[in-house]
Formats: structure tokens, C-alpha cells, sequence
């Protein structure tokens, strides 16, 4: 049996198949051409197309050999019959005696009884799954690893073909091709807000369009010196690397060297080329079964490095197709979503805010840098969507739901509508809220509410204005150490600081020192290991065992706000003494900036934060300190049940609305108010609006929240009557009690008073 037919091989088959996709002929007449084409070069007596549709099931849209009559007809459910094996686990399937093999399954209007082999290959692009491509031969023969490289090549080029649409006019409605099908995916909400609009991608798909080789020896050269380039910059970038630090990048630059040189990978893309195609079309080959291996890897070590290897095959083609076209600024449509793997905040404020729409990552925590910015900006953002950049084209419609985590791609159109009334809903709602703006919260029985906003990044201080807020409650001084690529040096810190404190003008603003460790994370610091973290070594615990860092960051505070005033206050203190050290710390930058002659802050205001229960108990003690109390209620909240707030099994199991934790938050506002000293409200408890209510009711009257809550909670304020809410909670802190939750009284309330919650 010759392997190669007298066509000529792969090669030619290729060439042919370019003019067969240059005709101007209809799409099932092309498909007809290149089955026939396929089965004459292989010397199959069958080829066969079946494309994915919509409904997860495999059509046959092209045979040569099988039974015409069954084009159309015959439909595999997903899974069925080796056809649907190759479809389901993406991978050839090369067997010389099918009909033995256990998911066979037989088609009597195919007529297929009479073949025995089977070569079947996935027809994939980015890693998914479009369709399957079938060789059969009456004999029992086994293909060549040549020959299954080649089919696959060929699917390559049919996965083109039915990515561009062409064969929907081919379609029953409701059986189109599942190549441009709406998908809907679950992933996990980053920043809220809903966006819709059209895909860019952020590291833009380098777009093969040149698959067929004229001259394979001439694409082999261009390979190998694509490949001596990109191992060389590896090198440089390790070199560079070592003489930094090491840490997670080295390891990727270590796998990243590996893949360059590993064997198999090589051969692989060589293979690939000799068989027809262009280099870059090569790599995008075997980048697609990449990709295909890694949605299917359950192991999270393998995934990562299924990972680097497709970084790698990305910079490969960069490498042989010309730098990186990334999404110039002028060229964004003016309703982007950023689609990308991962993304630095840096890059994320590059983007022009008032195009960008949403944001869709295939990575992402709650906690990563990324997702605190685009919270900042306001973006909707959704993380953990698997090969997000493998299953839309740039240009594609999309939604970004960043309330429900969800993502829809490709949206029908009722589904796109519903949406679009809930931006305009929304949008109607902000616009009421702006006449609010610069009414000042005042409920209705005249007790005045300070709102003031939590920042911690430049992006943030327009909110101020935009807001009408109080000032700003809470400035998360590590949001600049945690985005930044190496530790902000003084001037850096100063200079944030003092565009801070520009900014609020005459409002009042609440520095908090820093507050890392746990899941703060700064890249450039060598994490400790630790079995606890959020009860770890962070915050001002890690202030005062390093005390050059605060230290630091004290000076450039103090000198920031000369002339004026500054509010300071010290997060996750447990202790008194951690108060008393940490004061002292103050004192003496004061000394020494007095000593050498610079202006001084005009006023200073100390506080300290309540976010760990033991100063519950130590609530006089700590008073008698203090210029002020500022609670932190995520952490107070997730230390008072044991519940850790980052993690979503439990972060949301007791309700904060509850005895225990309104009795604990009362204690300490009526502490506060016993010795005089103010006590605000920090935490996310006071940015939702029936929480807020409730902070009121026990007493607080200062609360900072998100920028985006100024609004709804300012509104619920204007219609509540404070002591009437106050008649209801303060019985239920009282009395006994059994109850876990009492959200539904409080909203009863107010449903029944007409408050806005
Ligand atoms: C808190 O714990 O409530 C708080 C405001 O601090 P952070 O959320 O930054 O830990
Ligand atoms: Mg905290």
C-alpha cells in the first residue's frame, strides 16, 4: 500500500487545497472539493467533514466514499461513536480496525460497514474543538505518523474555513456551526458594573493568515532562526533576571528555556512545516493542541506549564511575524472589553477609561493587583474564564456581567437587549444620584451622616469631586506598594500622598499605614510561608518587627501634609502596646523632622483601626489613646466567626446583620462616644445600603465606603428616620435573641418606611 499517492503528497495536497479556498464557489461545493481532495491524496476510499454545531452534536456536512445521501442527515450526539471521541477529547484517533474498537457506532445510511481503518483528527482552532475530519479504507490499515500529521494539517485549514462563517448558510436554524455560537461562562466577579460591547484582545492573536508554504526548506530556516532568537532572549531575560532576584518569574523563564530546547516540541512544529505549512502556521498547529491538552489538564502543576509552553509558542510567533501589534490607544473602539490572560494594572491604566467597557481575564483572584484597579476605575471585570482568548476574535460582541461573575460571548440578541436596558437602568439611576451630589446626608429626622470614600490609588481622587463624599474615610496606603513593579521609593510615596491630599482640598483624609502581608502581596518582597496568613505576620505587626518600612512611609507622610493636617491610623493593632510602639514611632520622625528644620503638619490626628476582636475588650484602654477609632469591619466580621473573607465557601455564611456582630460594632461606637473620641466605619459593611442603615441605628454617624455606594447609601439616608430605626434594632441587641440573621426585619423596615435600600 503506498503511502504517499501519486498526488504528491501533503505538500501538494496543501496547494491544491489554496486554490480550492480561492474559488468562487458556493460553501458546500468547496467542502465537496475538499473531501474529494483529501480522500485521493491520502488514497482513502472516504473522507468525511463533521462539523460541531450549536447543540453539541457532530454533523456530516461533506463525504467522499460514504453515501451522499446521509450529508446533512447523519448527526452524532456529543460523545457518540469514535467521531465523537475525537471531537471530545481532541485528539487523532488512528485505528486499523475500527468497527473493533467499543465506541463504534454504526450509521446504516453511511454505508460505512464496509471500511475498517479509521484515522480521525479534531479540526481545532485556539484549542477548541470545531469539527472532526475522517479517513476510512476498506483494508485494515494503519496511517503513518506522517499521514495523521498531515490530516491534521488539512483540518487546520478547514477549522478556517468554518470559523469565517461560511458554512452557516448551510445550517438548519438552530443547528449552526458551534465555531461562532453564543457561549456563556461562569467565572468569578472581580470589579462590579455591567459593559458591553466588542473584543480587543489584549495580547492580540498574532492572526495567521499566510498557512501554505511555497517553499518548505525556506520555511525550516526561517523556524530554526526564529527559534536561535527566542532561545537567546531567554537567556538575556534570565541573565537580567539573576542579577535582580529570584522568585515565581525565574521559574517561568527556567520553563520557558526548557520548552526552547525540549526535543519533542521541536520536532513537533518541524513535522508541522514539512508537511506543507508556513512557519508561523506550524506553530499556531501544535499551539492549538497545546491548548486543547491544557483545557482538558485537571493537575494545576501541568496546567501552568501547558501554560508556559503556549507563552512560549506566543512569543514564537511574534518572534517570526513581527513585534507585538498590541491594541494601539487610537484604534480602541469606543466600547472595549479587554480580553487577555493576565494583565498588569499598568497596562490596565494605559487603556483610554473612557472607551473600556469591561474587562475579561482567564486568571485573576479578588485580591490580584489587576482586579483592585479595575475596581478603582470602576470596570466590570470578570476573572477565571478558561482560554477567554482562545474562544472569541477580536471585534466579537461580548458582555461582561461583573455583578454575577458571568460572561457572554457572541450574545443572542435578546439576551444583549435585556442587558442594555440594565446599563440604561443603571445609568438612569447614577444620574439621580449626581442631584445628589452636593446635598449633604441629612436623614430625615435631621441627624447628619459623614460619607467619605476608601481609596487608595491616583485613579481614585476624581471620585471625591464626582461623589460629593465627606473626604476620603480610608486611604489603603499598599494599593501603591502592590501595584508597583519595586518598592516606591520616599518621593514616590510623598508624591502620592500630597496629590492626595491636593486633591481633598479642604475635606478631611484617613492615611492608613501600611497594611501588608496575608493575602497583600507585594511582588518584590520575599513572601514568608505561612500556614495562617490572615492571621500572619502583616500589618502593623510587620511595621514594627521592620520598622524601616514605616519608618519610611512615616516621613513621607509628615512631610506630605506640612502646613497641614494629618490623620493617621494603624491597622490590625490587637494589642495596646502595638499603639503605644507605633505612636512613638511618630514622635520621634516628628523629633527628627523638627530637629533639622522642616515644617511640621499642622495638626495631627491618631487613631487607630478595630479589626481584631481583642480590643473589643480592650475598648477604654485603647480610647484613652487615641485621637480616634476607625473599625474595619472585613476583618473584624471574618475574625468574629472564624470566616475567611477571601475565601467564598464561608466568607458569606454568617450574616454581619446579626446580634453578635451589631452588639460588637455598637460596643465600640458607644465606647467612642463615652470618651469622647470619634469612631467611623470603614469596612465594605457600610458601602450596602441595609447594612449602612443599620450602622446608623447603633450610633455611627461616619462611614466610608466605595465610591460607587456614596450614592445609593446617601439616598437611603435622605429617607431615613434614624430613631424610628433605632426603635427597632436597639430591642433586638437586648433582648435574647436566637436568631442568625435579622437583614429580613431591617428590610421590612424600610420597605414599610419607604427607605431605599
Ligand atoms: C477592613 O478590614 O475592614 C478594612 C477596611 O481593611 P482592609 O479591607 O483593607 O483589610
Ligand atoms: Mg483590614
Amino acid at each position: 500500500m503506498p503511502v504517499r499517492g501519486a498526488l504528491g503528497g501533503p505538500r501538494v495536497l496543501l496547494r491544491r487545497l489554496r486554490e480550492v479556498m480561492a474559488e468562487p464557489v458556493s460553501a458546500q461545493e468547496r467542502l465537496d472539493k475538499i473531501v474529494v481532495l483529501i480522500a485521493a491524496n491520502m488514497v482513502a476510499e472516504v473522507c468525511s467533514v463533521y462539523v460541531l454545531r450549536v447543540d453539541a452534536s457532530l454533523e456530516l456536512y461533506a463525504t467522499e466514499g460514504l453515501s451522499r445521501d446521509a450529508v446533512h442527515l447523519t448527526v452524532l450526539r456529543a460523545g457518540e461513536g469514535l467521531v465523537g471521541m475525537v471531537a471530545g477529547e481532541a485528539q487523532a484517533l488512528n485505528l486499523p480496525d475500527a468497527q473493533s474498537h467499543p465506541a463504534y457506532s454504526y450509521k446504516p445510511e453511511t454505508g460505512e460497514e464496509i471500511y475498517h481503518s479509521f484515522l480521525g483528527v479534531p479540526v481545532l482552532r485556539s484549542g477548541n474543538t470545531l469539527g472532526v475530519l475522517v479517513v476510512q479504507n476498506r483494508a485494515h490499515r494503519t496511517y503513518s505518523e506522517e499521514e495523521v500529521e498531515a490530516l491534521q494539517t488539512t483540518a487546520m485549514v478547514l477549522a478556517e474555513m468554518i470559523a469565517s462563517g461560511e458554512l452557516s448558510t448551510l445550517a438548519k436554524p438552530g443547528a449552526e456551526p458551534a465555531a461562532r455560537r453564543p457561549v456563556q461562562i461562569q467565572g468569578l466577579a472581580l470589579a462590579e458594573g455591567i459593559g458591553l460591547g466588542r473584543v480587543v484582545l489584549h495580547e492580540p492573536r498574532v492572526f495567521v493568515t499566510n498557512f501554505i508554504a511555497d517553499d518548505a526548506q525556506k520555511e525550516l530556516t526561517r523556524l530554526d532562526q526564529s527559534i536561535d532568537t527566542l532561545r537567546a532572549s531567554i537567556d538575556v531575560m534570565l541573565e537580567e533576571e539573576g542579577m535582580a532576584r529570584a522568585g515565581e518569574h525565574r521559574d517561568v523563564l527556567e520553563a520557558y528555556r526548557m520548552f526552547a530546547h525540549d526535543r519533542g516540541w521541536l520536532h513537533k512544529l518541524r513535522e508541522a512545516v514539512m508537511t506543507g505549512l508556513t512557519a508561523e502556521a506550524a506553530v499556531e498547529r501544535v499551539q492549538s493542541d497545546t491548548r486543547a491538552r491544557m483545557l482538558r489538564q485537571v493537575d494545576p502543576y501541568l496546567r501552568e506549564r501547558l501554560h508556559d509552553l503556549d507563552d512560549l509558542a506566543n512569543r514564537l510567533l511574534r518572534e517570526l511575524m513581527g513585534p507585538d501589534q498590541g491594541p494601539r490607544r487610537e484604534e480602541l473602539p469606543d466600547n472595549a472589553i479587554i480580553v487577555a490572560r493576565n494583565m498588569s494594572p499598568a497596562a490596565l491604566l494605559d487603556f483610554d477609561r473612557t472607551r473600556l467597557r469591561g474587562v475579561v481575564l482567564e486568571e485573576g483572584a479578588s485580591t490580584s493587583h489587576v482586579a483592585i484597579v479595575a475596581r478603582a476605575l470602576g470596570v466590570a471585570t470578570v476573572g477565571q474564564i478558561a482560554n477567554a482568548a482562545g474562544l472569541v476574535d477580536p471585534g466579537d460582541a461580548i458582555i461582561v456581567d461583573g455583578d454575577a461573575g458571568e460572561v457572554h460571548v457572541r450574545p443572542p440578541a435578546g439576551l444583549e437587549s435585556a442587558y442594555a436596558e440594565k446599563v440604561r437602568l443603571r445609568a438612569r439611576r447614577q444620574e439621580q444620584y449626581a442631584v445628589l451630589r452636593d446635598r449633604p446626608a441629612v436623614s430625615k429626622d435631621g441627624e447628619r451622616v459623614n460619607l467619605l470614600i476608601n481609596a487608595g490609588l491616583l485613579v481614585d481622587l476624581p471620585h471625591i469631586a464626582e461623589t460629593g463624599a465627606d473626604g476620603i474615610g480610608l486611604f489603603r496606603t499598599e494599593l501603591q506598594f502592590m501595584i508597583a513593579a519595586t518598592l516606591p521609593r520616599t518621593g514616590e510615596q510623598l508624591r502620592l500622598y500630597r496629590a492626595v491630599l491636593d486633591a481633598a482640598g479642604a475635606k478631611p483624609v484617613t492615611f492608613r499605614t501600611l497594611d501588608v502581608g496575608g493575602d497583600k502581596v507585594l511582588p518584590y518582597l520575599r513572601a514568608v510561608e505561612e500556614e495562617n496568613p490572615a492571621l500572619g505576620w502583616r500589618a502593623i505587626r510587620l511595621g514594627l518587627d521592620r520598622p524601616g518600612l514605616l519608618r519610611m512611609q512615616l516621613r513621607a507622610l509628615l512631610h506630605a501634609a506640612a502646613g497641614r493636617e494629618l490623620k493617621l491610623m494603624f491597622p490590625m493593632v490587637a494589642a495596646i502596646d502595638e499603639f503605644d510602639r507605633s505612636r512613638a514611632m511618630v514622635e520621634r520622625e516628628l523629633t527628627h523632622l523638627r530637629r533639622h528644620g522642616h515644617k511640621l503638619p499642622e495638626r495631627m490626628q491618631i487613631g487607630a483601626m478595630v479589626e481584631v476582636p481583642s480590643l473589643l475588650f480592650a475598648l477604654d484602654e485603647i480610647l484613652d489613646r487615641v485621637d480616634f477609632l476607625s473599625v474595619g469591619s472585613n476583618d473584624l466580621v471574618q475574625f468574629l466567626f472564624a470566616a475567611d473573607r477571601s475565601n467564598s465557601r464561608v466568607s458569606g455564611r454568617f450574616d454581619p446583620l446579626s446580634p453578635p456582630a451589631l452588639r460588637a460594632l455598637k460596643a465600640v461606637v458607644d465606647a467612642g462616644r463615652a470618651h469622647g473620641k470619634p469612631v467611623a466605619l470603614c469596612g465594605e459593611l457600610a458601602s450596602r445600603p441595609l447594612e449602612a442603615l443599620a450602622l446608623i441605628a447603633i450610633g455611627y454617624r461616619t462611614l466610608s465606603l466605595s465610591a460607587a455606594a456614596i450614592g445609593p447609601v446617601k439616598a437611603m439616608v435622605l429617607g431615613l428616620d434614624v430613631a424610628a430605626a433605632t426603635k427597632i434594632l436597639d430591642p433586638l441587641l437586648v433582648e435574647k435573641v436566637n436568631t442568625p440573621s435579622i437583614r429580613e426585619r431591617l428590610r421590612a423596615f424600610a420597605e414599610e418606611t419607604g427607605v431605599p435600600v
